[in-house]
């Protein structure tokens, strides 16, 4: 029976780039849809960028561009990114358009008719000095536990505690440095404590929506009370204004998740033939599916579902959550080079399916972390991708090609046909199941039966031997058609090389599930090179591209150590002239070159309590891009200097005798702001 699909992935933000962690849950829906479709199911992928909030309005205000040029720009980069690893959307939009805004007012409409919405004037902190209200992750001050300085408003990094924004002890804005005033303001929520909701959401996660882990978080929650949820956000905001609340917004929660009916609208609005009511209205038959993180299962399972019930509109059929991804075993790190970003692994490792084969071969339909080990993956790439599936081909192609003028003779080995109908139910059940990792061993124990036939067969020998053509024709054929039913297998994951194999065969871009097992006699192509091994010296300077260090642009004397010209010391200062020194933590967030300046880069550095701007002589030891993002000292009370180019208000440190220039950076834990004594 024709199955009618409809499947998501978390949108992303557009204030950021796609990274190798991001990948995972695009990957893992990308497998699973290219799946469906094999069957002969209608399945539609749908996506956007998530483009509201204040990171996206102050981002764009710093660039000195209007908020929709930036999100069209990253827009590019992310679909971009997508495309590079084969995700393979029906629609990629973005939540700021016309369907988006549609809906999310339909749905804030219908909530509010039935009752479900509530206004409410809540105390909230405002930077007098850019006029407007602070998101809690835009306000700083002392942690109210233990006392670190420069902690944002929900929790502190330094003892872990979490507290709401009015507890901080001497706040400050994050964005102007300005000492923020409390101010009260009227709030749009969502009523999920209503009886309403709870008696919806007891029913509707223990009905099988979601995986058992889940669920039984969900039972934990809805034990308690539920709070509302608060929708709104003030003036300035970029997003959706609220109908009938003029200066308020719609806060992220309904406008991101509504992104997934406005980019499926468009897709429907394009191609004329699919009905957007039969696949969102109440009571629909056709199939929802989320793929989402675990950190977002809170929100996916009590809020979007609470809310679409009580809007007219269906519910999800199932949330699919995954977990994080850790490398080498950690959480991915800038410092140590694993926060790689798609763009780096593209440039630096290339093939997309070496990644995808990885993490279908760890994917197992639960939410457990899942662990890219990059040792692990070179190894498991060449042996189970070249060594075993492409191998397979490359040896056996030659003879069929050489002697028999490509013709594959039938398949008459009724025991290996058997073992290909077998595994091609447990991975067509498994790949249904999310467990990749279960279908990637099937498809290799069926390369390891393929590859050991073959070696017994040994067709080497064969073609030496006298009158021993059919024989050899039919080892090697036998190999051919293992290795077609493979390719067919691996199509989800691996659409590319699946996709070229399958070529060999004259198979076209559409290749069906009901193919595997169909072994006739038939003329092949000549083979084609497949995939190349990947060299382990290319992931090593995947990490080391991603390693944020203060790495000098050119680095003529990278060991200057020894060849330091030793400098006399300068006259005795007392501890007294030493402490009128003012040094600073400093934050490099913008570097640029200047414009008719041989030497100099301009730098913004943030040191907590505002930005300063410094015209630094360091042009020739460090490129602006290796900058950004950097921690290092500063002398904040030297007077401000007139240049040609603007004011240079104070300076950054480094050490160098003429060999090279090595900007200082702070030991790890420093934030901007510190005093250096
Ligand atoms: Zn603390």
């Amino acid at each position: 029976m024709k199955r009618k699909i409809l499947v998501t992935s978390a949108l992303p933000y557009a204030n950021g780039s796609i990274h190798l962690g991001h990948l995972v849950e695009y990957i893992q829906t990308d497998i699973w849809v290219r799946f469906q479709n094999m069957q002969g199911h209608e399945c539609y992928y749908v996506c956007a960028d998530d483009t509201h909030g204040t990171p996206v309005m102050l981002r764009a205000q710093a660039e000195g561009i209007p908020p929709e040029e930036l999100i069209a720009r990253v827009w590019l980069e992310h679909f971009d990114d997508f495309s590079a690893f084969h995700v393979n959307f029906d629609h990629y939009g973005s939540t700021n358009s016309e369907e988006t805004h549609e809906f999310a007012c339909a749905i804030y409409d219908e909530l509010r008719d039935v009752d479900l919405i509530d206004a409410r004037t809540i105390e909230q902190y405002y930077d007098p000095m850019k006029e407007m209200f602070l998101p809690d992750r835009f306000i700083k001050g002392e942690c109210p536990k233990c006392g670190a300085k420069d902690q944002y408003g929900d929790n502190c990094e330094a003892c872990g505690a979490a507290y709401t924004p009015s507890e901080l002890k001497n706040p400050y804005s994050a964005v102007s440095g300005a000492k923020p005033e409390m101010r009260s303001s009227m709030h749009y929520f969502f009523k999920l404590s209503d009886e309403r909701c709870k008696k919806f959401l007891k029913g509707w996660t223990t009905s099988g929506t979601l995986q058992a882990e889940a669920a039984n978080k969900m039972q934990e929650w809805l034990g308690g009370e539920l709070t509302d949820w608060d929708i709104s956000r003030d003036a300035p905001y970029f997003g959706f204004e609220i109908p009938d609340a003029p200066g308020k917004f719609f806060y992220v929660w309904l406008d991101a998740p509504v992104g997934y009916m406005g980019s499926f609208m468009k897709l429907c609005r394009e191609r004329g033939d699919i009905d957007f009511e039969e696949f969102w209205k109440k009571g629909s038959k056709t199939e929802l599916y989320h793929f989402i993180g675990k950190d977002i299962l809170y929100f996916h399972a009590l809020f979007w579902p609470a809310m679409l019930e009580h809007s007219g509109f269906r519910t999800p059929t199932k949330l699919f959550a995954h977990g994080f991804l850790t490398v080498n075993g950690e959480k991915m790190s800038k410092s140590r080079g694993t926060f790689i970003t798609a763009r780096s692994y593209v440039d630096h490792v290339g093939n997309a399916e070496y990644l995808r084969y990885y993490y279908a071969a760890k994917l197992n339909g639960s939410m457990e972390d899942i662990d890219l080990n990059l040792e692990d993956f070179v190894a498991k790439v060449n042996s189970d991708l070249i060594g075993k599936y492409v191998n397979i081909a490359s040896r056996a192609a030659g003879f069929i090609n050489n002697r028999f003028d490509g013709w594959i003779a039938p398949l008459q080995d009724e025991d290996f046909n058997n073992a290909i109908i077998e595994t091609r139910g447990l991975v067509q059940e498994s790949y249904e199941n999310r467990d990749y990792a279960r279908a990637m061993r099937a498809i290799m124990a069926l390369a390891d039966r393929i590859n050991g036939d073959y070696d017994t067969a040994k067709p080497w020998e064969l073609a030496k031997a006298e009158g021993k053509e059919k024989e050899l024709q039919e080892a090697c054929s036998k190999a051919l058609h293992g290795f077609k039913a493979m390719s067919l297998m691996l199509f989800p994951a691996l659409p590319k090389t699946a996709g070229a194999g399958l070529g060999l065969f004259h198979a076209g871009n559409n290749p069906q599930w009901h193919d595997i097992g169909l072994s006739p006699k038939q003329k092949i192509n000549p083979y084609s090179h497949l995939m190349t091994r990947l060299d382990p010296k290319n992931v090593e300077a995947m990490v080391e591209a991603n390693r944020e260090n203060l790495k000098p642009a050119h680095s003529p004397a990278r060991h200057a150590e020894a060849q330091v010209h030793h400098q006399a010391i300068l006259d005795t200062i007392s501890l007294e002239e030493f402490s009128r020194i003012d040094m600073r933590i400093a934050k490099i967030v913008a570097a640029e070159h200047v414009e008719g300046a041989e030497k100099l880069l301009k730098l913004t550095l943030d040191i907590g309590i505002g930005h300063r701007t410094v015209f630094a002589g360091i042009k020739s030891a460090y490129s602006p891009e290796a900058l950004v993002g950097k921690l290092t000292v500063m002398v904040a009370n030297l007077a401000p200097r007139k240049m040609r180019f603007g004011e240079s208000q104070g300076m950054v440190l480094a050490a160098g005798d003429g060999s090279g220039i090595f900007l200082l950076s702070p030991d790890k834990g420093a934030a901007p702001g510190m005093r250096v004594k």
